[in-house]
């Protein structure tokens, strides 16, 4: 008998599936373990293992920041009511049994609700203004005010991605003033295919400032494209009971825009639209076709999941249905209701809290909030619970505030505050 044969690995992994990891995963650990010579370490390495991934993977949370388009907890909650046991009609039509588009049905529904001629819908607001460039400008000029020249999160730069599409940037005008001149003559003395309106989603410009509307762009002779951001899709928001909410104050919608004058008007899925991870390219017919025509469109398509999820909410929209919408349903709860809330989960830790719109939109918008407020910083152990609960902390002082907290979970945030000791 051989005393030193190393332990089988594989026998090692196996004696480990109780732990729930898969088994490759497993002969990882093992393999590990062998080779550093501690074979005995495995069972725990393993634990340690499943437990990490278990923290590691996409899992669901509480999300009580109260930062209603949390970039990194995935923007705007929305996901799609779809039953996985069928197939899609995604490019198939029910009617002839031909082939169909799977630019007909959301991108469709959203230009209805919008008052667009048509729309098609990719993977987010950056692939939309690189196709809308790509597509209707390459190899040609492209004006836009130094005052928009903007990055929005996670790298998305103006300059950056016009160079990507193949069109030639032509800046006019200056940081903080840019007048209807400026376009005028880059208009006449270029090759200028589009003029470019881009909304400063994130910042703002204050003091001795001057900008050009799009309506008064309109008139120039170039199609007019605004990168509206936020994908709100009505000034009046007639979805909301109440119309819209007084912090929405001047954030520009497509509907709005389009009937100003601009051509096209591109946004975000999961911004103030409220739903999955998208972009948007809504307007004129032509354009929107010669959009869907460029060989890029293929490249930056979205799939059934996402399309079906467009749908379900381009359909609350026109339903004039907002309390279907996660993130209009948050963002319009009374103060009243919060503090109804908060006072059966702990009243003693009630307080006052303001949330904020987030995801890069409405720059300095606070929303009234109620939520609690605990003494000493419990960020880490609210996250290590199941679900993870994920709070905000300033001045060693926790705060869960409810607005951005689904009422089905206010029991979650008990049960935290229990563990806790604290209630
Ligand atoms: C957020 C934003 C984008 C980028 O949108 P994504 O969907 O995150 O790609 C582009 N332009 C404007 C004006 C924005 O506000």
């Amino acid at each position: 008998m051989a005393p030193d044969r190393p332990p089988s690995v594989d026998r090692l992994a196996r004696s480990l599936a109780d732990t729930g990891l898969p088994h490759p995963l497993l002969v990882d650990a093992a393999r590990q373990a062998v080779a550093d010579g501690d074979p005995a370490s495995v069972e725990e390495r393993a634990r340690d293992l499943a437990e990490s991934m278990g923290r590691h993977l996409l899992t669901g949370v509480v999300n009580a920041t109260g930062v209603l388009l949390h970039t990194n907890l995935g923007r705007a909650p929305w996901g799609a009511a779809i039953d996985d046991t069928r197939y899609s009609t995604l490019e198939f039509d029910l009617s002839t049994g031909d082939r169909g588009s799977r630019q007909d049905r959301a991108p469709a529904l959203l230009a209805r609700a919008c008052g667009a001629e048509a729309a098609i819908v990719v993977n987010n607001c950056a692939s939309a203004v690189l196709l809308v460039l790509a597509a209707l400008a390459e190899g040609r000029g492209v004006v836009v005010s130094r005052g928009e020249l903007v990055e929005i999160g996670g790298g998305f730069r103006i300059p950056d991605v016009m160079a990507q599409s193949g069109a030639r940037l032509i800046e006019v005008g200056t940081t903080n003033r840019t007048r209807l001149g400026d376009f005028a003559s880059a208009v006449a003395g270029d090759d200028a295919a589009l003029i470019l309106n881009v909304h400063r989603s994130n910042y703002r410009i204050e003091g001795f400032t001057e900008s050009v509307g799009v309506s008064e762009l309109a008139d120039l002779g170039l199609p007019v494209v605004a990168d509206i951001g936020s994908g709100l899709l009505d000034v009046a928001c007639p979805w909301l009971a109440d119309g819209p909410p007084p912090w929405l104050a001047d954030e520009p919608a497509a509907r709005q825009t389009l009937e100003a004058g601009a051509d096209l008007v591109t946004f975000s899925g999961d911004k103030l639209l409220g739903g999955p991870q998208a972009g948007v390219i809504a307007g004129r017919a032509d354009l929107v076709a010669a959009c869907a025509a460029h060989p890029l469109a293929r490249a930056l398509r979205p799939g059934s999941l996402i399309l079906h999820a467009l749908q379900d909410l381009a359909l609350a929209y026109l339903r004039r249905d907002g309390d279907a919408i996660p993130f209009w349903r948050m963002a319009t709860l009374t103060v009243d209701d919060l503090r109804y809330r908060a006072a059966a989960i702990a009243p003693d830790l009630v307080a006052d809290t303001m949330a904020v719109p987030g995801g890069g939109t409405l720059p300095g918008v606070e929303i009234p909030s109620v939520g609690l407020r605990l003494p000493g910083d419990h960020a880490a152990a609210l996250r290590a619970g199941t679900p993870p609960v994920i709070a905000r902390v300033a001045n060693q002082t926790t705060l869960l505030d409810l607005r951005t907290v689904h009422p089905n979970d206010d029991a979650v945030l008990g049960a935290a505050l229990d563990r806790l000791g604290v209630r």
